[in-house]
């Protein structure tokens, strides 16, 4: 049987990936040199088709790591040298804030009140160093409008603002000119395996990192944004990195390019429309986030009683595989993922067996 993975990462692959495997290995992807000549022209041409494509300023840099939770530990490591702030919407939000107490910073942080919200009631004080902000808290569906993080810029300019944005890429259309620090991962919105980071760093934040380290404050080591950023200038990475999701994410990119990432938005918008309306109108579930303006169009979250369990397991005999809740709501919520890879026929195919 057919399976179509609903589920918010890893997710349903990009529909084009096993043509792209398939000539990664006639290609010997597999066995490039990663110092050399056509590496380097992979790396330079994957930064460029992210940058047209999610519209990122020409100054900032492309970095390779390994994951989404990597790119909450080298953001705090890089830039933050005692303090940082976190809005927390999640449980993701909420990691980052403890890695940041882990790394043994002093960490401040602010819990969103999705009933009453209202970003401008977020006060930060004067010693945070850093804002860090989970833009799409795959844990809840809490999304945070992108208009709104550029708000807590313009009104803490001086402050560096990195945010999360694993689960809402593509989908996402952020103005790069408000945050410094951007990071996701492939394996959710991009439809790619899993196992590669993406940090998008600004020239400011690096700026930020050389003070550190002319203060003989660890950033890290191989994977500190120091070398990361040096590294990338010669379009390398420190380590062997994995080529492989370097070449495909270079491919899906493109691919997407073609599609146009206008068409790509609204299709994911539409979507998003068509699941809420048909929750909104069940007679058992509903979506757990009630205000329409912080709903994720992305990663759906839906209060289904204590029929979780029982209601993926009937999705998945008909071969649509959708996530359980997050935690401690494994029981009591399924978690819908709407990505690119997700078509508009599987979809009310899902919706109708629901
Ligand atoms: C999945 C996820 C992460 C972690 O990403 P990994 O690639 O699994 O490390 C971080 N933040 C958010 C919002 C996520 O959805």
């Amino acid at each position: 049987m057919k399976k179509v993975y609903f589920t918010v990462g890893p997710s349903q692959i990009y529909p084009t990936i096993p043509k792209h495997i398939s000539n990664a290995l006639k290609e010997d992807i597999l066995s490039l040199n990663h110092r050399g000549q056509e590496f380097k022209n992979l790396y330079k041409d994957t930064a460029r088709k992210l940058k047209v494509l999610l519209n990122i300023p020409k100054d900032y840099q492309i970095l390779f790591t390994s994951c989404g939770l990597e790119g909450m530990e080298r953001t705090i490591q890089g830039v933050v040298e005692k303090t940082s702030f976190h809005i927390i919407s999640g449980y993701f939000g909420k990691a980052w804030a403890r890695y940041a107490a882990e790394l043994g910073k002093n960490v401040l942080s602010f819990d969103l009140n999705t009933d009453n919200y209202n970003i401008d009631k977020v006060e930060i004080p004067q010693k945070a160093e850093l804002i860090c902000v989970t833009q799409n808290d795959t844990s809840t569906g809490i999304w945070i409008p992108p208009i709104d993080i550029e708000k807590i810029k313009k009104k803490y300019p001086e402050k560096l603002i990195a945010i999360d944005v694993v689960s809402s890429l593509p989908h996402v259309d952020i103005n790069y000119k408000y945050v410094d620090i951007t990071f996701f991962s492939v394996q959710k919105g991009f439809g790619l395996p899993a196992g590669l980071g993406v940090i998008i760093l600004n020239p400011k934040a690096l700026e930020k990192t050389e003070q550190l380290v002319k203060k003989n404050i660890s950033i890290g080591s191989y994977h500190g944004l120091k070398n990361l950023s040096e590294k990338a200038k010669d379009f390398q990475t420190p380590e062997t990195p994995n080529v492989l999701n370097i070449y495909l994410l270079n491919k899906v990119a493109g691919d997407i390019l073609k599609t146009g990432i206008d068409k790509i938005r609204k299709e994911t918008d539409e979507k998003s429309r068509l699941i809420y309306d048909f929750f909104e109108n069940h007679n058992r579930y509903y979506p757990v986030v009630s205000s329409k303006k912080l709903r994720s169009p992305t990663t759906i979250v839906i209060y289904a009683k204590e029929e979780s369990e029982k209601l993926r397991k009937r999705l998945a005999d008909k071969g649509y595989i959708v996530g359980a809740g997050y935690g401690e709501n494994k029981l009591t919520q399924i978690r819908i993922a709407n990505f690119p890879s997700h078509n508009l026929r599987d979809l009310k195919k899902l919706l109708k067996t629901i």
